[in-house]
């Protein structure tokens, strides 16, 4: 590596970004080149900087699979060419985003650090400087001429994360992810502690390879006390139907009745893949812990063991997309191929 690494920061959106419509009074994306000239600081930074971004800057809950897509398709042009990538992106669905680009990036052997803010750039106590020059720094870690992250992580309010491990916690605080089931990789003090036995280590001579093919025929379904037959099973019949993230109580415990069993077992039975998770913000599915849960490892669900929903539905989108064999399919979802799950 040169003295100087390359660090690419792609804009995608977000608050981070956005300025007060005059009119509305309404958070909107605004021109990326006018969001650098509000931070000049970012020329002290020990790196080379170029930046690229999306056309059409958006709010995150716009995000999709063809933009997640336009993302990777960024990061694959421009893989050679830099030691790093910062992804500018709106905090709402930046966990579905940095969950979907983990499995999308298979081989990573480079950073790829998602950061946003609360607050827009502009304003006079925002969150996004920190932020975002930390995620640069980070990006820029070497040891020995190797990057020292190799994953697709999230960096937000003084913590870095695994990206498929977060999710948002808060719509208000600076602190809006959290990352329940697995400790920070880092963390930003007087000093950037980062912890080494948490980070996924360098791919050895494996190359990148980019998967951009999601299916997005799935849905994720949350369990209440009342979820009516008829509504279950009209969302089991849903035509093309191929993947159900289903939240589940507790450990994965469901109704032990037999009517919801059965719903479940004659979708399973014509192709349906179901995948168990907690609707807990933090443990693991265990089923068969309770009688709760012993049908539904009978009749082939799926377990998510401690993943996160937004995870499990693109890790659905993505093994679809694969069109990994109905055979292998159960087992595969229930094996961490990019540390998701334990
Ligand atoms: N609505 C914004 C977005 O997700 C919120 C944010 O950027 O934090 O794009």
């Amino acid at each position: 590596m040169q003295s100087k690494p390359n660090i690419l920061l792609i804009y995608t959106g977000g608050t981070i970004g956005m300025m007060k419509d005059f009119e509305t009074g309404a958070l909107k994306a605004f021109n990326f080149k006018k969001l650098l000239q509000k931070i000049p600081e970012l020329k002290q930074l020990d790196c080379n900087i170029e930046t690229v971004s999306f056309e059409k800057p958006i709010d995150s809950s716009n995000m999709n699979p063809e933009q997640w897509e336009n993302l990777a398709t960024i990061i694959e042009d421009s893989y050679d060419n830099f030691d790093g990538f910062v992804v500018l992106h709106g905090s709402d669905t930046m966990s579905y985003s940095a969950s979907a680009l983990s499995f999308m990036l298979e081989n990573l052997n480079k950073p790829v650090v998602f950061t946003g803010s609360q607050l827009p750039i502009g304003d006079l106590r925002t969150d996004a400087k920190e932020n975002l020059i930390t995620a640069i720094q980070i990006a820029t870690l070497h040891h020995k001429g190797q990057p020292v992250i190799n994953e697709v992580c999230l960096y937000f309010e003084y913590k870095l994360y695994r990206g498929n491990r977060t999710t948002k916690i808060n719509a208000e605080h600076f602190n809006a992810f959290a990352s329940p089931n697995y400790p920070p990789l880092a963390e930003s003090g007087v000093h950037l502690n980062i912890n080494p036995n948490a980070i996924l280590q360098k791919q050895i001579n494996k190359k990148l390879a980019v998967h951009k093919t999601l299916n997005d025929h799935v849905m994720i379904v949350k369990m209440f006390p009342g979820i009516s037959e008829s509504v279950l099973s009209s969302i089991m019949a849903i035509p093309n139907l191929r993947g159900i993230v289903l939240e589940t109580y507790g450990s994965g415990n469901a109704p032990s009745d037999d009517t919801f069993i059965q719903i479940l077992k004659k979708a399973i039975k014509n192709g349906l893949h179901v995948v168990n998770v907690t609707q807990c913000s933090g443990g693991s599915v265990n089923m068969g812990q309770y009688e709760t849960s012993t049908q539904l490892k009978k009749i082939g669900v799926i377990s998510g063991k401690d993943i996160t929903t937004e995870a499990a539905i693109t890790k659905l989108m993505y093994l679809l997309g694969q069109n990994v064999a109905p055979a292998v399919f159960k087992t595969i979802f229930e094996t961490s191929l990019r540390g998701e799950m334990q």
